[in-house]
């Protein structure tokens, strides 16, 4: 009789091949700063692979991507082994995931709660930058340090020292902590990373995917001076050793006490009751994410009172007295299946791409903007790709790149005619007119003004910025 509990051949090959692809997106994200696919995308596979392994604990091994933090630290840098581990943090995506992570909690503490009592959490933001452990020895900073696996980071205190939202001494009245460890995240504000891209496209130079890789590889710039001509700032969230003072008492009184010792601490954050209060702050939150200077991919809840953290402990890579609850991504990958063309009320023409639809920023996207010829091609995006598209908050939603590397051989019978490239139309697909573009613009136009019919619609309310709504189907 075969063993239930025993993975088939088919699942072993499964299981390696998405170790093998986590590893490579890891190594990709964490070392190389350039990502290749979305977040998302990785958290997919990832739970899929944590299922298949629940499921069959034969194919579980410390190695795993599931059992791990980061990635390995880069060449180039000091190591620096952590006093205290910097531990990654588990995921709830779903209202049932908060009411389980709340559950374990109270099993983890037992008769500390009683029945009807309500846990008090702390409730932050998820900040989607970098983390990093700042040393102050007797005030003074000494020593930046990335998270690399959890236990050995990197040395970056040169480049943490050109961060001017980190403050190289503390403010303190009387003696400061012989030793403070504060953890925190290192990031980029969204002006500062549209403002940074804008230059490095004028310059003909790479452009960064997002903030976060933005402020990764920013940091792990083995030129300081380098470091310090990108926007960085700083968040602080948690702490590592503490020596010569004592410990705050909660999580909140932590984050109240580095802010009084100057360091920056998000304004967000709020002290709560119970699972409902957790899901009533995710959702304010939400509504707000799209107008925060900075990218948040989540909120976090941790328990509040400190001395309860040891008692309920951690697993892994992550602690069991916090959670991250991740919101909705804004980034998925689709198949570009046409690209059609909008004839506008001035009669510029406009490239949509017609997708496969997806779900993405919280609802389903079939079309996005292409904005013109030039970003088509700067893209190097073929009709037939599979591409990331993005959709942030209200805005319409975007294709930002095509996975190239995911084109099947065109070479091969098989495949071919599968992938075509976009030619700008020469006559006005509304009217049949010709159409043409001044010199030094990026539009073309049908110049056949109001005998056009898509020039003639009725004027509707000037927006300030095109709103998802107006593409979507
Ligand atoms: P994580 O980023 O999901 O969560 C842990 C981290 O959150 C902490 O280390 C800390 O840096 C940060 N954080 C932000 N605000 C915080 C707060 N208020 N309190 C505590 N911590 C806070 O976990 P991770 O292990 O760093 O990375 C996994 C994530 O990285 C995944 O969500 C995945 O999508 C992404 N990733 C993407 C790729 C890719 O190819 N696109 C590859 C690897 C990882």
């Amino acid at each position: 009789m075969t063993d239930p509990q025993a993975p088939s051949p088919g699942d072993i090959a499964h299981a390696a091949r998405l170790r093998e692809l986590l590893e490579r997106y890891a190594h990709e994200y964490y070392v190389l700063d350039a990502p290749s696919v979305p977040d998302a995308e990785y958290d997919r596979l990832f739970v899929e692979l944590q299922t298949l392994e629940a499921r069959f604990p034969a194919l579980l091994s410390s190695s795993s991507p599931t059992q791990r933090v980061g990635g390995a630290p880069a060449q180039g840098f000091g190591e620096v082994r952590h006093s205290t581990p910097m531990l990654s943090l588990n995921n709830a995506f779903d209202e049932a995931d908060v009411l389980g992570f709340d559950r374990r909690v109270r099993e983890a503490l037992g008769d500390a709660i009683g029945a009807d009592e309500a846990i008090e959490y702390s409730a932050e933001l998820k900040y989607d930058g970098l983390a990093i452990s700042l040393r102050y020895e007797d005030g003074r900073l000494v020593l930046g340090a990335t998270r690399g696996d959890g236990s050995l980071g990197e040395n970056v205190t040169a480049n943490i020292r050109t961060v001017r939202a980190i403050p190289l001494r503390l403010r303190v009245s009387e003696a400061a902590p012989k030793v403070l460890e504060v953890r925190g995240e290192v990031l980029m504000f969204k002006a500062d990373f549209d403002r940074m891209n804008r230059q490095q496209r004028e310059a003909g130079e790479r452009e960064f995917v997002n903030p976060r890789n933005a402020a990764a590889g920013a940091l792990r710039q083995l030129d300081p001076a380098a470091t310090a001509r990108r926007p960085l700032r700083f968040f602080a969230y948690g702490i590592g050793e503490l020596a010569g003072a004592s410990m705050p008492p909660t999580q909140s009184a932590l984050l109240q006490w580095l802010r009084e010792l100057g360091l920056p601490v998000g304004a967000e954050l709020e002290c709560l009751r119970g699972p409902q209060g957790l899901l009533d702050y995710y959702a304010r939150m939400m509504a707000r994410r799209a107008d925060l200077p900075y990218e948040i991919d989540g909120v976090v809840y941790k328990v509040n009172r400190r001395d309860w953290h040891e008692r309920i402990g951690h697993v892994a890579r992550a602690p069991r007295f916090a959670v991250a609850h991740k919101f909705p991504a804004q980034e998925a990958i689709t198949e570009l299946l046409d690209i059609e063309i909008q004839v506008g009320r001035t009669g510029s023409l406009t490239p949509v791409a017609r997708l496969k639809p997806v779900f993405v920023g919280g609802t389903t996207v079939s079309n996005a903007t292409l904005h013109n010829e030039d970003e088509i091609r700067r893209k190097d995006l073929m009709i037939g790709d599979q591409v990331v598209v993005r959709r942030a908050g209200d805005v319409i939603p975007e294709v930002v790149r095509a996975l190239s590397d995911r084109r099947l051989p065109a070479d091969d019978p098989a495949f071919a005619g599968r992938y075509r490239q976009f030619s700008m139309p020469t006559a006005c697909p509304v009217c049949g007119s010709a159409v043409l573009r001044e010199a030094g613009e990026s539009a073309w136009r049908c110049g056949a003004g109001l005998s056009c019919s898509a020039q003639r619609k009725p004027a509707l309310l000037p927006s300030p910025q095109p709103r998802a709504r107006d593409l979507e189907g």
